[in-house]
This record gives structure tokens, C-alpha cells and sequence, in this order.
């Protein structure tokens, strides 16, 4: 037998935030070493615990949650979701156009695989979160990135979008809060994304799982808010605003102009009742955490952990020498850039991996964000202060000394 070989539409596809660095932390830890996960966006490890109210539920609906659902989730939990982007000022909402999925990593893939014909080519921000270059890669389409500004706290730049656009271009992605940069868009940047997609009849696929984690005093604008003649595509979920990543819990909303999607939706169905439906149990916790009281707001003012640790993280890059960094407005994670002048990075995957060697911490390299040049990393700001400062003491030891 020949040897057993993947797919050729893997060949483009590559997802690093748990590949090469994090399968030589998983090395060491086989060799006995501890390792601090600096890597994923996780909250529960760090001791952020699911709020109580959300957990009784799950176990009170688990006896009614052992047969399949709709394909498109349980209505409490599309009743939920449709009320919460109502209140949000989104008009004309109709609970046909909401899908819960196990999480919004399968929704973002299942609407890719949609939409996708060879070569049609999908405007992602750099840097992003890889899922939406992996799903546009796997679908078949062709990622086409966009840079964001780091000298204009990150916003998408609308001329290089524009430069972009082809007659294959077909939808332009949104990452708002941001991850890996933090930034949090205003309204106005956001109708200017939005000037753009209806000037080139661009679906808008907004990735706002993020949406309550905002620090002090930041607004969060949806983008389907801000325009209902455009079709858009919003996706959110229970992964950070609720801490419960594991849950698997997450959603997509189509709205505003839906009649002119028919046949896409057809196919969204259709992809949505192959996998049957999305894990039930974890379904019933979306009413609960949606409505009432929101302990993430405790988290996210001054005082707050959240808050907290990720205003220590900014300033602490922004004092090692040859580090600094935008604030983060939102999310949670920090986006650092490295001196090019002192450290002379070819390889930043090299660097993260060289320093997980060095100091046990599992960080991840920029360009694996799809960030064109090798002079940035990423970490979460999730430990605790202590945890973080140690961290940072680490990696300031490591750069003193460090080039390439
Ligand atoms: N979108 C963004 C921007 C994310 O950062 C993440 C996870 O880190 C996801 C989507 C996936 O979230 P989920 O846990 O709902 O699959």
C-alpha cells in the first residue's frame, strides 16, 4: 500500500496557533517540563469559572437534551440570540436566519464551504484569526488580506482594501474586537468597510465573538447595526463573553438583505442538517448567559481581572526595550512588535520556539497570523498579574540578549 497521503485542498491550509510551537510545548511537556500557555484564548484554564447560573441550567436540561434538535439549534437559544441583536439595534431579524453551531469556529467553515467556487477570492484582515484564512483555503477560495494600520490603533486600512478588490472578490471579513491586535473599531471606520462592500457588492462576514469583552469605557458598534441593504453575516458565541469555551456554544445571524441570498441560504441548510445539529446540552446555556445579569462587566472595568491584566501586559511590552505595543481595546490577547534594528528576525517562528526552549513559555509567532513580516508575536493577557509578570521577567531575559 502506498503511503496514505491528505487531501490536495489541504495543502493551503494551515491553522498555527496549535501546530508546530505548540506541538514542541506538548513535547516538553511529555518530557516532564511544565509549560505556561501563553497560545489560545481559553479563559476557563486561568481560573475565569462559568457563571453558576449557567452551569445549573446545562445540568437541569441535560435529561431533555439526548435526541438530536433542529439543525439550526433550539428555538429558546435562537429566540435568545434574535433579542440580543435586536437590543443591539439590528432591525428585521428573522429566527430562520439564526444557526447555532459548536461554536463559531464550524460556522465560520460551514459558511465558507457555502459560498465558496474555486479562486473567489475573500478580503481577511492581516493579521487575523487564522480559522478564517484556513476555512477560505479549505473552501476552496483564494485569502486575499488586507492590512491593518498599527500606526491608526490597528484599523483596517480602506485604501489597501480597495487596491484589492477584483471581479473575483466576493465577501470582506471583519474581526471586531480584534483578535490578535485588541482593537475595537468606531463607527465610523465600520460604515466606511461598509461603503466599500456596497460599492463592490461584497457579502460582510463579522466575526464579533468578542463583543463584550471591551475595556473602561469602549463602545462596541455590530456592523449589521449600520447597514440592512447589504447582506451581512454576523457570528458570536459563549467562548469569551461567558468564559465557556469548551461548551462549544456559538451562532451565526443573517440579516438585511437575505432575499437576495436565497440560494446561499439553501446551501447554508443543507451543510447545517448534514452535521445534523449542533451539541444540545450546551445549547441551553445561550438563553441564560444572554439574558440578565452579566458578570463580564465586572471583569472588564478598572478593578476587574480582565481589565486589569491586560492593562499590565500593554505596559510592561511598551518598557521592554525593543518591544511595544498599541493598547488593547477589546479581546484578550496583546499583539507586541519587535525592533527590527536590535533583534534582525528572519524566522519569528524560530523565536517563539527558541524561547519556549529557553524559558517554558508557549507564546505564538505573528506570521501565523498571517501578518506579512516576521516582527510580531502574540500572547493572552488571561493569567493573573503575578503569573504575567513572571512571564514578562522571562521574556525580558530571553530579549536582552536575543537576535537572529
Ligand atoms: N473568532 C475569533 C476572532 C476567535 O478569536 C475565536 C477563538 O479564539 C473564534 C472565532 C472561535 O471561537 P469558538 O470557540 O466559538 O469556536
Amino acid at each position: 500500500m502506498n503511503d496514505i497521503k491528505q487531501s490536495d485542498k489541504l495543502r493551503h491550509v494551515c491553522y498555527e496557533i496549535r501546530g508546530p510551537v505548540a506541538n514542541e510545548a506538548k513535547r516538553l511537556e511529555e518530557e516532564g517540563y511544565k509549560i505556561l500557555k501563553l497560545n489560545i484564548g481559553n479563559p476557563a484554564p486561568f481560573g475565569f469559572d462559568a457563571p453558576d447560573d449557567i452551569l445549573k441550567d446545562v445540568i437541569r436540561n441535560l435529561p431533555q437534551s439526548q435526541g438530536y434538535c433542529d439543525s439550526k439549534g433550539i428555538y429558546s437559544a435562537r429566540v435568545a440570540v434574535m433579542q440580543y441583536y435586536q437590543q443591539k439595534g439590528i432591525r428585521n431579524i428573522d429566527i430562520e436566519n439564526i444557526y447555532i453551531g459548536n461554536g463559531v469556529s464550524e460556522l465560520i467553515v460551514m459558511a465558507m464551504q457555502a459560498l465558496l467556487n474555486a479562486n473567489d477570492e475573500v478580503l481577511i484582515p492581516a493579521p487575523d484569526y487564522p480559522l478564517w484564512t484556513a476555512a477560505v483555503a479549505l473552501s476552496g477560495g483564494k485569502p486575499v488580506h488586507y492590512m491593518c494600520d498599527e500606526y491608526a490603533d490597528w484599523y483596517p486600512d480602506i485604501e489597501d482594501i480597495k487596491s484589492r478588490i477584483t471581479d473575483k472578490t466576493k465577501a470582506l471579513v471583519l474581526i471586531n474586537p480584534n483578535n490578535p491586535t485588541g482593537a475595537v473599531y468606531d463607527k465610523a471606520i465600520v460604515k466606511e468597510l461598509l461603503e466599500v462592500a456596497r460599492q463592490h457588492n461584497l457579502i460582510v462576514f463579522s466575526d464579533e465573538i468578542y463583543d463584550k469583552v471591551l475595556y473602561g469605557d469602549i463602545q462596541h458598534h455590530p456592523t449589521a447595526s449600520l447597514a440592512d441593504d447589504l447582506f451581512l453575516v454576523t457570528f458570536g458565541g459563549l467562548s469569551k463573553n461567558y468564559r465557556i469555551a469548551g461548551f462549544r456554544a456559538g451562532w451565526m445571524m443573517l440579516s438585511g438583505a437575505t432575499h437576495k441570498a436565497k440560494d446561499y441560504i439553501e446551501g447554508l441548510n443543507m451543510l447545517a442538517s448534514m452535521r445534523l445539529c449542533a451539541n444540545v446540552p450546551c445549547q441551553h446555556a445561550i438563553q441564560t448567559a444572554l439574558g440578565g445579569y452579566q458578570s463580564i462587566n465586572e471583569l472588564i472595568v478598572p478593578g476587574g481581572r480582565l481589565y486589569e491584566q491586560s492593562l499590565y501586559a500593554w505596559e510592561r511590552v511598551n518598557q521592554i526595550e525593543g518591544l511595544s505595543c498599541v493598547k488593547p481595546k477589546g479581546a484578550m490577547y496583546i499583539f507586541p512588535k519587535l525592533d527590527q534594528k536590535k533583534f534582525n528576525i528572519k524566522d519569528d517562528q524560530k523565536m517563539i520556539i527558541d524561547f519556549l526552549r529557553q524559558e517554558k513559555i508557549l507564546m505564538v509567532h505573528g506570521t501565523g497570523f498571517n501578518w506579512p513580516s516576521p516582527d510580531h508575536f502574540r500572547l493572552v493577557t488571561l493569567p493573573h498579574v503575578e503569573v504575567l509578570e513572571e512571564a514578562f521577567n522571562k521574556l525580558e531575559r530571553f530579549l536582552h540578549s536575543y537576535s537572529q
